[in-house]
């Protein structure tokens, strides 16, 4: 089968409705997270907790609670200010790399990198650690297209491919199925 062409299954309103019910977790987690943030620090505070005492505990609250409510604005807004553009697959880097902690404990890690140049020009990069599935599905050359708001980048030309990456929840699928196994969002396949 040719699958030539980007997917007009982009325009399923499982996409919009996978994106709201994503910012609506997040908005969720990131006031409960606040909450709690805010609430141990008072409780803390009452108690006398590790020297702290009210009212300083509750403004450590209030500042580590901000923080997290601040960190949650900033993913709701950056999804809802991404864009939907075209661009070209211009290079793959493989880098193998150290990593030293704290304890001196040194680890070994793979970073694979596929670089893609925006129609304007701008640049973007796909990292993944330890991993090459990403890194094997794309090369030099191919058309692909970013999906506002969404997770994955569609190939222009899936010919030949058997595997397909859900454009919402980046879940790798079978090219022959619908809709994804994971968020049911349908594959543009
Ligand atoms: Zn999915």
């Amino acid at each position: 089968m040719e699958r030539i062409g980007y997917s007009r299954k982009i325009e399923d309103p499982a996409f919009k409705k996978y994106l709201k019910n994503t910012n609506r977790w997040a908005g969720m987690f990131g006031v409960v997270l606040a909450l709690i943030a805010f609430v141990g620090f008072y409780i803390a505070g009452e108690l006398g907790i590790d020297g702290v005492e009210n009212p300083q505990g509750m403004m450590i609250g209030a500042g580590v609670g901000g923080m997290f409510l601040l960190i949650t604005l900033y993913s709701i807004v950056s999804r809802k200010k991404s864009r939907t553009w075209d661009g070209v697959v211009i290079d793959k880097k493989v880098k193998n790399k150290t990593r030293r902690d704290d304890d001196d404990h040194v680890t070994h890690y793979t970073v694979y990198e596929v670089i893609i140049k925006e129609d304007n020009g701008k640049k973007h990069e796909i990292r993944v650690e330890n991993d090459d599935t990403v890194f094997n599905y794309y090369k030099v050359g191919d058309r692909i297209r970013h999906h506002a708001g969404l997770n994955s980048y569609e190939k222009y030309d899936k010919t030949g491919d058997t595997i397909i990456f859900c454009a919402a929840c980046g879940d790798i699928n079978n090219i022959e199925d619908q809709t994804c196994h994971r968020c049911k969002c349908p594959l543009l396949n």
